[in-house]
């Protein structure tokens, strides 16, 4: 792969990347009335920010919320990508911690969806995520059960978290 266009990060820098800097423009654009419900997933925006919580008595404004949107766009926040003949014999098993880590993470956050689980043209799986952050959190989920190599870039211009994750044996 060809990192020219890339801002690559360390581990490190990558951290820092994802606090200060990575913008959301979905997140940005959705500036909805309060209490706003999601005709797609029905979380309630309330407080600030969209959670799970029963529908508000009363008139609620209807938005559809940043997630949803995404999903109808196929325009994820992040992408994890996972290669190496390791992932070839353990896919499924792989597959099934990321699915158990986001489903972990939505239940407090429901902007923070996996979108679809896709296999590449090499073998590799790529994961795409609603959320900036979910990619380098499965990404190390991974990484903390298989070991392996993990790398993560940000690209500003795309405001596309990618995360990379190889284990050759
Ligand atoms: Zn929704």
């Amino acid at each position: 792969m060809s990192g020219k266009d890339r801002d690559l990060a360390g581990r490190g820098r990558g951290d820092r990347i994802l606090r200060e800097e990575i913008h959301d423009p979905y997140m940005a654009r959705s500036k909805p009335k309060e209490p706003t419900v999601c005709p797609g997933c029905g979380a309630v925006f309330h407080k600030g920010r969209w959670q799970w919580a029963a529908e508000p008595a009363g008139q609620a404004h209807e938005l559809m919320c940043p997630a949803c949107e995404r999903i109808r766009d196929d325009m994820p926040a992040g992408i994890l990508t996972l290669s190496g003949g390791f992932l070839a014999k353990h896919r499924d098993e792989i597959l099934k911690l990321i699915h158990n880590k986001v489903e972990e993470e939505k239940a407090e956050h429901p902007m923070k969806r996996l979108m679809s689980a896709e296999d590449g043209k090499e073998g590799e799986l790529i994961v795409k995520f609603t959320d900036l952050h979910l990619p380098r959190g499965a990404g190390e989920a991974v990484e903390r059960a298989y070991d392996g190599e993990l790398e993560i870039q940000y690209t500003k211009e795309s405001n596309l978290v990618r995360v990379y994750w190889n284990r050759d044996e």
